[in-house]
């Protein structure tokens, strides 16, 4: 889950999860709905940081009318001197038109490796099927989409050379411990209850509100440009997650988030949840932020079938189940006012 965590949580989680699937906390997975675009060649071993900068430049320069790679910010040990990371975000854009804003991330959490390559993969789909295939066209024709697959490069580093169960940033707490959970330093309801005080904890929230630059990126670019949806990857478990995430009460758009999940979860199998009803709140993470402040409809998706999100073999199966949606529904990210797509037109809160 987006908690992955010590090892008693993940027991925890294991426990929690059927039982919630007890508890009739589950979409119905209907018929899945494959894509009509060509699928691009799934990886079959992950990238590093080196090798995704190399694509995205590759990328850009076969797709210069249609993509835009832009440096968003800087990891925090580059702010200190240290390291040499940025983020990156990747705009896909088509001319003409009111355009709608659609982020997708990747990588909050440095054991995660899957969620980089989801949202590669999402782009590589996208650009490879823009004008030839309608469904692809329809969406360009609405949006704007932009893809940052690695918010945390320094830990994503450590995760690959020195130890994989790492999950936070490499913030120097000073204290000999490191790291800030990057999904528990957005600032809305920023430490709610308490949570996540301790630097050594697996979700230490960090010393303040968008403390670390890797958050501060992601504010700056969606305050830019306010998405209307943003799908945020983490990994696994196969759930399509919405706020709130700091509470198990329900948020004053709970029926449009939840159907609109449902929706989601329908085109690839996956089960829906509310984050606060997970095993444990998780105040800080970057929906209750983006749909507090922006209105965005924001949706996580813990993708993979298990825990072992580093298991190379299945990077295939994973990433083309995850282009079912948003690739393959005409309805998405809106257009025939069917179902619960009509509200993804505007956001839920100016
Ligand atoms: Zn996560």
């Amino acid at each position: 889950m987006s908690a992955n965590m010590s090892n008693r949580a993940r027991w925890l989680a294991m426990v929690a999860i059927p039982f919630l699937l007890l508890t009739g906390f589950t979409g119905q997975a209907a018929g899945v709905i494959p894509p009509t675009g060509r699928l691009p060649i799934a990886p079959s071993t992950f990238h590093t940081y080196a090798s995704l900068v190399s694509e995205l430049r590759n990328l850009s320069r076969d797709h210069p009318s249609l993509l835009t790679v832009t440096l968003i910010g800087s990891s925090w040990e580059t702010t200190q001197g240290l390291a040499n990371r940025s983020l990156f975000a990747a705009e896909v854009h088509v001319p003409g038109g009111t355009k709608r804003d659609i982020l997708f991330m990747g990588l909050h959490h440095a054991d995660e490796w899957i969620s980089l390559e989801v949202v590669v993969y999402l782009l590589r789909y996208v650009l490879l099927n823009a004008g030839n295939d309608s469904r692809v066209d329809a969406i360009l024709a609405r949006a704007n989409l932009w893809f940052v697959p690695l918010v945390n490069p320094d830990g994503f580093e450590y995760a690959r050379l020195n130890d994989s169960t790492w999950r936070k940033n490499r913030h120097d707490n000073g204290d000999g411990t490191f790291g800030v959970d990057l999904n528990r330093n957005y600032g809305y309801m920023w430490g709610s209850g308490g949570f996540g005080t301790s630097t050594s904890d697996p979700e230490y929230r960090g010393p303040g509100p968008f403390s670390e630059p890797e958050s501060q990126a992601i504010r700056d670019l969606a305050v830019a440009h306010p998405p209307v949806l943003s799908l945020s990857y983490h990994s696994a478990g196969q759930w399509v997650l919405y706020p709130w995430s700091y509470t198990r009460l329900p948020t004053p758009d709970d029926d449009r988030l939840s159907n609109f999940a449902v929706e989601m979860a329908d085109a690839n199998g996956y089960r829906v949840l509310q984050e606060g009803r997970a095993t444990h709140v998780n105040p800080g993470n970057s929906d209750d932020w983006l749909y507090a402040t922006l209105g965005t409809a924001p949706f996580t998706f813990e993708v993979g079938l298990d825990f072992n999100s580093q298991n190379a073999p299945s990077i295939g199966a994973v990433v083309r189940n995850n282009a079912n949606r948003p690739c393959a529904d005409p309805r998405w990210p809106s257009a025939s006012g069917t179902g619960g797509s009509i509200w993804v037109e505007s956001r839920l809160r100016p």
